[in-house]
């Protein structure tokens, strides 16, 4: 064999190694979240379940702030999301920061929102905590942790966090200002600024965690996702990763577990878990997760005029 073709098979088989196991599973927040200037509620729904079909993603997972549900609509696009053979979960109805409300409050605005998720299908005994935080002192994450424990939910944990929905929110303000928009290259921005936040987590599981773990991306049930989630799938699928269901992403055997004993849970499950081990939090967080980083990367790319 000439060293070349030796050196092109060698090099082929390191990366298949590498990204061999790598999977991950979707998950939207604060759904449903309400319409906009670039295109109504209702119709943000039919778009992000055309995208995720189009790459067949079989499962998905849609995290519901019930106080959201504002009509038919909103009850409308949930039904949507369970017959599409999708799944819903629980992301409060108020969308408080447990580091905010008191144990009692919190478990309140809870309840409530167990109770409207009843009238759907498809729901999954899944908690998120709002802006993932888990309440500021341990005492308040026992009371809310029996609390959830006491109805069967489990703790809807991310291990990809990212700044979708700030890039989202400068789309809607540049959208509404009537400014012309570069679509092609928001797209690349949406995509590679997700992804470079995959990569940063996947890297401390690998560095600290010492082993490929099954990921769960947070993203928004926002207008970015309906406009391009299907290409962001397409993206993650072809650098070799397969797309999992939440279902089976929440079986990780290292992760899923919730420890009183992880006291840093704002970066998701693989951060908390690291910085549990010692690692210091300044590198816990991708370059991504910057809002500086993020108009720079916007105005060098020209995407708003
Ligand atoms: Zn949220």
């Amino acid at each position: 064999m000439k060293l070349r073709t030796l050196l092109t098979v060698s090099c082929w088989l390191l990366i298949s190694f590498c990204i061999e196991g790598k999977e991950i599973s979707l998950t939207f927040d604060d759904a449903p979240l309400p319409g906009s200037s670039v295109m109504s509620g209702t119709d943000k729904t039919a778009r992000i379940i055309e995208g995720l079909k189009s790459q067949q993603v079989e499962d998905a997972l849609f995290f519901v702030t019930t106080g959201n549900i504002r009509d038919e609509k909103g009850v409308a696009r949930l039904n949507a999301y369970s017959q599409a053979g999708f799944h819903l979960g629980h992301h409060s109805h108020s969308h408080s920061s447990l580091n905010k409300l008191e144990a009692k409050e919190y478990l309140l605005d809870f309840y409530r929102a167990h109770l409207m998720l009843q009238n759907y299908e498809n729901v999954m005994r899944l908690h998120r905590f709002p802006f993932l935080h888990y309440g500021e002192m341990l005492e308040k994450r026992r009371i809310v942790k029996a609390g959830l424990d006491e109805l069967d939910y489990q703790v809807g944990y991310v291990t990809v966090d990212n700044f979708d929905w700030y890039l989202n929110g400068k789309f809607l303000e540049a959208h509404s200002q009537k400014k012309s928009i570069n679509y092609e290259k928001l797209k690349e921005v949406y995509i590679s600024t997700i992804w470079q936040a995959i990569e940063f987590y996947d890297n401390i599981a690998l560095k600290s965690l010492k082993q490929n773990v099954k990921h769960v991306l947070l993203l928004h049930e926002n207008e970015l996702a309906a406009l391009f989630i299907g290409d962001l799938v397409e993206h993650i699928k072809r650098n070799g990763w397969k797309i999992i269901s939440p279902r089976e992403a929440y079986t990780d055997e290292l992760l899923a577990p919730y420890k009183m004993e992880y006291t840093f849970n704002k970066q998701g499950r693989v951060a908390a878990i690291a910085h549990n081990k010692g690692v210091d939090k300044s590198s816990l967080r991708s370059e991504a997760e910057n809002k500086d980083y993020l108009d720079d990367l916007l105005k060098k790319n020209e995407v708003f005029k």
